[in-house]
């Protein structure tokens, strides 16, 4: 029965990071009808930040990567905290000690690295199911520590105890970890116990290749939320950075992601995270969510700010066009609120052509799209006017903006009236 998990420390938020090795793991577990787990890793005391555990549920929670055993549902091999399990390592370590495997000094106890050296092997090698065989020197364990003065394992001790007491089947993690997977092959060696399969993915990467960072990059979940990225969209884009598909395809669901996982496509070098990409990626996704589904995703964005009804109206004229969520706002607010129209904007011309505008649409029968467009052009071509910079005065005097969804359509949806009302208060 394959067992998988993610170790996330709660160190502030949620960061992108663990969502997409979370990713990996869910495909894995999902495609195998196996168990994925978090466990929550705080015993870096001086790190954990309070609220932290609830913004990484919360991030994983809203992108559907769904667990099966954590703090939150509680499983049978918990805690899933690891301070609630101090005295387990502190045990585990004392085996150690009494088997000569570690040795107590000042307060902390270490692992000795020099005797394995001596009495097991020279060499520790794994078969990556990622990048192969990966060989290390044993004398590069050094004596190093695995429980502190203050009784806290470090990271290297507590992840082989838990992954033990978790009959973790697989580790599927970023490649940073490379470095300490001899020292967690030590230790289940000298525990007599066999190591889990390990599969080191490729690390996420800005566009001058370096790991992506919380001082440089936007690395919290909830800023991608924030912005109006789709979940489904950033999931499809964290997919494509670690893994490819089959057929080369860019836009899959998490269902055929989950339906056609094998650890062999994992990529050995990743693209960059280009955000680029991913508004292209999310604009995609937004042409293609129903309109159903979409309206109820801005009402939501929005938080009610918009009436339903009215989104649904405007959502065909604005969702080919935008990326993010929160462009709907920008390219959509002119449809519900009366704006303040900024003169200065305006060409010198203005006045001219928003008056014949005017006495055409005041005339206008019946205020529909067809009538609108041609009696507009009508007026256009009679007094030679320039097209474009007609339309521009439209555009501004009635959206306050050059950025607009098609104006002729944007003023059959706000009506004859408001439309009118609009244009006589530029012009007064
Ligand atoms: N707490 C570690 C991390 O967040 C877990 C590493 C592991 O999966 O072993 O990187």
């Amino acid at each position: 029965m394959i067992r998988v998990r993610i170790a996330p420390s709660p160190t502030g938020f949620a960061h992108i990071g663990t969502a997409y090795t979370a990713l990996f793991n869910y495909a894995f577990a999902r495609h195998n009808k196996g168990t994925f787990v978090i466990r929550v890793e705080d015993t870096d005391v001086k790190r954990n930040v309070k609220g932290a555990e609830e913004a990484i549920f919360g991030g994983l929670e809203w992108l559907g990567l769904d667990w099966d055993e954590s703090v939150v549902t509680g499983g049978k091999h918990g805690p899933y905290r690891q301070s609630e399990k101090l005295d387990v390592y502190r045990n585990k370590a004392k085996e150690l000690v009494k088997k000569g495997w570690a040795k107590k000094e000042e307060g902390a106890i270490r692992f000795n690295g020099g005797l394995y050296e001596k009495k097991i092997n020279k060499w520790i090698t794994w078969k990556d199911l990622i990048r192969g065989e990966i060989s290390f020197h044993t004398n590069q364990l050094t004596d190093f520590v695995i429980l502190k003065s203050d009784g806290y394992p470090t990271y290297n001790f507590a992840v082989v105890i838990d992954d033990l007491d978790m009959e973790v089947t697989h580790v599927i993690r970023g490649e940073e970890h490379i470095p300490n997977t001899p020292r967690q092959i030590a230790l289940y060696k000298v525990f007599g116990q066999t190591h889990p399969e390990f599969a080191h993915h490729v690390t996420l990467r800005g566009a001058d290749r370096r790991k992506l960072s919380k001082r440089r990059d936007p690395v919290d979940l909830r800023i991608y939320r924030e912005q109006g990225y789709l979940p489904e969209a950033l999931l499809n884009f964290l997919c494509l950075l670690g893994w490819s598909h089959p057929q080369e395809k860019e836009i899959f669901s998490l269902a055929e992601f989950v339906k056609l996982f094998d650890l062999k496509r994992m990529r050995k070098a990743g693209p960059v995270f280009d955000v680029k990409k991913l508004d292209w990626m999310n604009g995609e996704y937004i042409r293609k969510t129903q309109n159903s589904k979409l309206k109820t995703q801005i009402y939501d964005f929005y938080d009610g700010e918009y009436d339903k009804e009215a989104i649904e109206k405007v959502l065909p004229l604005v969702q080919t066009r935008m990326n993010k969520l929160s462009e709907f706002g920008t390219m959509a607010n002119f449809f519900f609120k009366e704006l303040k129209i900024d003169k200065k904007l305006f060409e010198k011309d203005y006045k001219m052509y928003l008056k014949s505008a005017l006495e055409v649409l005041e005339h206008v029968k019946p205020f529909n799209l067809d009538a609108v467009s041609k009696e507009l052009m009508r007026a256009v071509k009679e007094n030679k006017y320039k097209t474009g910079d007609f339309f521009m005065s439209l555009r501004l005097a009635i959206a306050g903006s050059r950025f607009t969804p098609p104006i002729n359509e944007s003023m059959v949806i706000l009506g004859k009236n408001e439309v009118i009302k609009r244009l006589k208060e530029v012009l007064d």
